[in-house]
Order: C-alpha cells, then sequence, then structure tokens
C-alpha cells in the first residue's frame, strides 16, 4: 500500500492510496463458537481450564499457547469485559458519592 497526503485549500486534506502489491491467501473460516473474552483495559485474556470453566486472566501470548486458540481451523470470536483486578481499579477511581449502587 502507498499513500500520498496533499493539503487542499480550505485546510482540507486529501488522501490518494493505492495497492502495490498483493497475495492470495487461503480463506479464514470465522464461525467458531468459542467466544474470548478480552479485558478491554488491560487486554489480558479470560483463561478457561478443559471443562470451559474461567481459571485467570492471562496475557494474550499466554491464552493462545494455554487455550491453544489458533491451533484450530477456526479463529475464535472475540469480546470485550473487564477483569477483576481492572474492574476493582475503576471502581476506586471513582469518589465513593459517585458510585451507583446496584
Ligand atoms: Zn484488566
Amino acid at each position: 500500500m502507498n499513500m500520498d497526503v496533499t493539503l487542499e485549500e480550505n485546510d482540507g486534506v486529501r488522501f490518494k492510496t493505492w495497492e502495490m502489491d498483493s497475495q492470495s491467501r487461503p480463506p479464514v473460516n470465522w464461525t467458531s463458537d468459542i467466544i474470548v473474552t478480552m479485558c478491554g483495559w488491560c487486554n489480558r485474556v479470560a483463561a478457561a481450564d478443559s471443562e470451559g470453566a474461567r481459571k485467570s486472566w492471562l496475557a494474550i501470548e499466554e491464552a493462545i499457547n494455554h487455550m491453544q486458540l489458533m491451533e484450530g481451523d477456526n479463529a475464535p470470536n472475540l469480546t470485550h469485559g473487564i477483569c477483576p483486578e481492572c474492574k476493582s481499579n475503576f471502581l476506586k477511581s471513582i469518589p465513593s458519592d459517585k458510585r451507583l449502587r446496584f
């Protein structure tokens, strides 16, 4: 990919991109029923044991190996959440009189 950026009159900016090369790749199957939860604050992944019970939050590299996420034919789906540590830190950052009670 190549890109030219040109300043235009009236403070405008023009971006022009063009493909320099391309390669064919085998298609990726995105129909996996595996859903992996990643913390939206620290990017750690909720790792599950062999029965699917959540055990701990791991760095993405550890989780890929631990859960063998890239070894199947289907790429796992990704969703975001918040790990207990980040939730605790987040709640501490909110003044107690501003917290909602559920
Ligand atoms: Zn976190």
